[in-house]
């Protein structure tokens, strides 16, 4: 090794409370709230901020749950980016709250049986609204048909059963989180490593973390926060953990009126759209397709596979190897041009609740990036199990943008020791989802099953 290798980096600091490693939308988050509680926080990047899922994803954000826990933590959330200005400052609202509207068929499953029962899904739609509303989840509303029809001109309602809408739900903008998020949290005091890469822990007899180790040295520490991401399970396995989250690979598809034919103005009075376009709701069609408007196009997602009478040789979704190098690729058979294309059913299947999709729309560009998914559905903010001070965030499994906030909070609860934390830690604990994973139903924690 050469001398300039041995001497340490005047920048590094000398010592943390809390090191975060990971600088996406939850590294923000929680660098942000921990340093406003009065921590010393470093968080440390291995490539820039928002270089890893967050800036690839759909960022929706909903207090739409099931799970009651859920429900709590985003209406913190909610509550959160909606005073972001007030009390962070910044140009830009994080959150765009123009509502979240799901769409609900005839189909009723119950038991893992599916059957068409309009009544059904209304009662078990409607449920779900009261028990939201118990919660506090004041403006959300089940609408019917007609009632969608009236509110929502450009959606076709044909074999709908129900909808389901909250005005205080939308969709984030994860630039935003991370960037005024550090920037405040700097000017409170905390710092930010980026292009600084954690390959290890300085440990004491008992496993518990003293310091990180990093390519450009060591930064003692009394906590660690693991905020890696889809990368997290790499840094459980530094300490002997074994994180069960499975990176699966997501698409977004951007489509654009054809401007050059049609101006927006006269392509939405044609198809009943809002004006201004970005005041369409976050969109959800029954079988789970999703569209919403991203600047002067639409994004369009997806939670399927392709149907299986269409053929695609395509690889696993599930990528247990999934680089930070490869989130950009777009596999065989998931490009806008290819033919058949997932693209082009994805496509098809929102077009029939939102039909203007295939009016003067063609697709711009496609992106792609990874979920981190957890066998329920929930995120791990939880204790590790061998190093006692090291916690774990992450395993989002699609909802790491809008359960941000809360996230970072119950971090704080866990580190405090906050006898009244947000939520019941367990939870979104380690050991309830190994419970859940063993088939140990009386020690799991609670699935969610409202997920896209
Ligand atoms: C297509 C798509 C659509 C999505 N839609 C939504 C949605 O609508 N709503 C929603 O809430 N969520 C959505 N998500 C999920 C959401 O994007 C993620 O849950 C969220 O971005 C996770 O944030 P994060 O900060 O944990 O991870 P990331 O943004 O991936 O950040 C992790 C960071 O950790 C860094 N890192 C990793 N290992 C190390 C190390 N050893 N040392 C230092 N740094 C390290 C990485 O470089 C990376 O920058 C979507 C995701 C995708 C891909």
């Amino acid at each position: 090794m050469t001398e300039k290798f041995k001497t340490p980096d005047p920048t590094m600091p000398t010592s943390a409370d809390v090191v975060v490693i990971g600088g996406g939308t939850i590294g923000a988050l929680v660098t942000l709230q921990l340093q406003e509680a009065g921590l010393k926080t470093v968080c440390v990047e291995a490539h820039s901020t928002n270089f890893g899922s967050s800036s690839r994803s759909a960022a929706a954000a909903r207090q739409q749950f099931g799970m009651e826990a859920n429900i709590t933590m985003q209406l913190y959330s909610v509550d959160f980016f909606a005073n972001w200005k007030k009390t962070l400052g910044g140009t830009t609202p994080p959150m765009h709250q123009v509502g979240y509207h799901f769409m609900f068929d005839n189909n009723f499953t119950d038991n893992g049986s599916t059957r068409v029962d309009s009544k059904a899904v209304v009662a078990a739609k409607l449920k779900r609204v009261e028990k939201q509303r118990a919660l506090g989840l004041n403006d959300v509303e089940l609408l019917m048909p007609d009632e969608v029809a009236e509110r929502f001109p450009y959606v076709d309602t044909s074999e709908l059963a129900c909808s389901t809408f909250c005005q205080t739900d939308g969709y984030c903008y994860p630039n935003v989180i991370t960037n005024d998020g550090f920037d405040r949290a700097k000017s409170l005091g905390a710092t930010l490593l980026q292009n600084t890469l954690v390959s290890g822990f300085k440990t004491d007899s008992n496993g518990n973390i003293t310091a990180v180790v990093t390519n450009k040295g060591e930064i003692p520490c009394q906590y660690v926060v693991n905020a890696a991401g889809v990368w997290a399970s790499r840094v459980g396995d530094m300490v002997g953990t074994e994180l069960p989250i499975s990176p699966v690979r997501r698409y977004l598809y951007f489509m654009g009126p054809n401007l050059g034919q049609l101006d927006y103005d006269s392509f939405a009075k044609k198809n009943n759209l809002p004006m201004p376009m970005s005041d369409m709701p976050f969109t959800v069609t029954p079988n789970g397709a999703y569209c919403r408007a991203d600047g002067k196009q639409f994004m369009l997602g997806w939670d399927r596979r392709p149907s299986e009478d269409v053929i695609y040789d395509l690889p696993s979704l599930v990528d247990h190897d999934a680089s930070i190098q490869a989130q950009d690729i777009i596999q065989d058979g998931f490009r806008t041009n290819d033919d058949p294309s997932y693209a082009e059913e994805m496509c098809m299947e929102v077009s029939e609740r939102l039909p203007f999709v295939l009016d003067h729309c063609g697709f711009a560009s496609a992106t792609s990036g990874f979920y981190g998914i957890t066998a329920d559905h929930s995120p791990i903010i939880s204790f590790d199990s061998n190093a006692k001070n090291l916690i774990h965030c992450t395993g989002f499994s699609g909802h790491g943008i809008m359960q941000g906030p809360a996230a970072g909070k119950l971090v704080i609860d866990l580190i405090t020791g906050n006898t009244s934390p947000i939520v019941d830690p367990f939870v979104y604990s380690l050991g309830g989802l190994l419970s859940h994973l063993n088939g140990d139903t009386k020690n799991a924690r609670p699935a969610e099953h409202m997920v896209i």
